[in-house]
């Protein structure tokens, strides 16, 4: 099957099952496990962090970024369509009594300063104290500008705002701007990073961030039942995957590249302009794919059941895939002619 619904859906490969199985364990809830150690002092080096925290998914992990940041009834700026407002489920309100403040994002994925700072409440008892700036980068697979990024750090120092990044795919950012990635993440204060998205990995997230927030974050983490024990054999993916997968996500970006392009000969579609700068295609079918995902299906290709198409690229996706996406396509709107 030719899975285009997620880049989640990318299974272990043999070198990365092998380094799970080769992997030395101990308890981690002890900090004893030296895989998940060595997992996490690399994903702090890589981002120029101090320390680091592994976690079961980016939920957990902005969750527990948030949690560290505020305080209850404390507040956190964010984009409506954010994942960690939009597609977590609530947990900052539910479980931190953490009020949101979403914005609209703005086209290219930024939130707009002056629409922030006019959010930002004042210092009087009736309000909720905004503690907190989140961004996402990549956002809907659009890559945030690095001078608006400068601009809002500086934004957030002037406002005495904490500043978190939701980099689940911090990296497919990086290398589309072909910058170390660090260039990104030193502007911010904590940062979470996906490893079972485009870098491959099964299962995992790991927040970097200075010591001191990683030590109320593994507080945190205990208490939400996420302190694992012998997660080394998950870790040994995760570093396997920093170490073989980042360079290759360029790859994902040409095959997402070459699908909008070859999409864009049919009429029937409309394709929207910023598809492909990553590893994202959003396409929309006009109320005229009715039948699409079943056709496609048939001839082993995966899309999401809805008038609005994201189809997602990754390491399990080959050019050659990308050609039979087009062809399978083609074929169903000539047929539905
Ligand atoms: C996938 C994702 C997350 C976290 O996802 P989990 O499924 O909980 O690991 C967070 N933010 C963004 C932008 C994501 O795409």
């Amino acid at each position: 099957m030719i899975d285009l619904r997620s880049d989640t859906v990318t299974t272990p490969g043999d070198a990365m099952r092998h380094c799970m199985a080769q992997a030395e364990v101990g308890d981690d809830v002890y900090g004893e496990d030296p895989t998940v150690n060595r997992l996490e002092t690399l994903c702090a080096d890589m981002l120029g962090k101090k320390a680091a925290l592994y976690c079961s998914s980016g939920t957990q992990s902005n969750l527990l970024a948030l949690l560290s940041h505020c305080r209850r009834g404390d507040e956190y700026i964010v984009g409506q369509k954010a994942h960690t407002y939009r597609y977590e489920a609530g947990g900052a309100a539910v479980l931190g009594s953490i009020q949101p403040q979403p914005l609209d994002l703005e086209p290219d994925g930024t939130l707009d300063l002056e629409k922030v700072a006019q959010y930002i409440k004042p210092d009087d008892f009736h309000f909720a104290p905004t503690a907190l700036l989140c961004l996402e980068n990549t956002q809907g697979g659009k890559v945030l500008p690095m001078e608006y990024i400068e601009d809002a750090r500086t934004f957030a120092t002037a406002r005495k705002l904490k500043f978190h990044l939701d980099g689940a795919r911090i990296f497919n950012a990086a290398v589309k701007l072909n910058c170390p990635v660090t260039d990104i993440t030193n502007h911010f204060d904590s940062v979470s990073v996906c490893l079972s998205k485009g870098l491959g990995a099964p299962v995992g997230s790991v927040l970097c961030a200075s010591p001191e927030l990683i030590q109320k974050a593994r507080r945190w983490r205990k208490m939400l039942g996420g302190g694992m024990r012998q997660a080394g054999v998950l870790a040994a993916a995760g570093i396997y995957a920093l170490e073989n997968n980042i360079e290759r996500l360029a790859m994902d970006h040409e095959n997402a590249t070459r699908l909008k392009e070859g999409l864009s000969d049919i009429q029937e579609l409309d394709i929207s302009p910023d598809s492909g700068q990553t590893n994202m295609v959003f396409v929309s079918t006009r109320g005229k794919g009715t039948g699409l995902s079943l056709f496609m299906k048939e001839k082993g290709i995966l899309v999401s059941d809805e008038d609005d198409l994201r189809l997602v690229t990754h390491l399990d996706i080959g050019p050659e895939d990308i050609e039979k996406v087009i062809d399978v396509f083609k074929s169903f709107f000539s047929r539905s002619v």
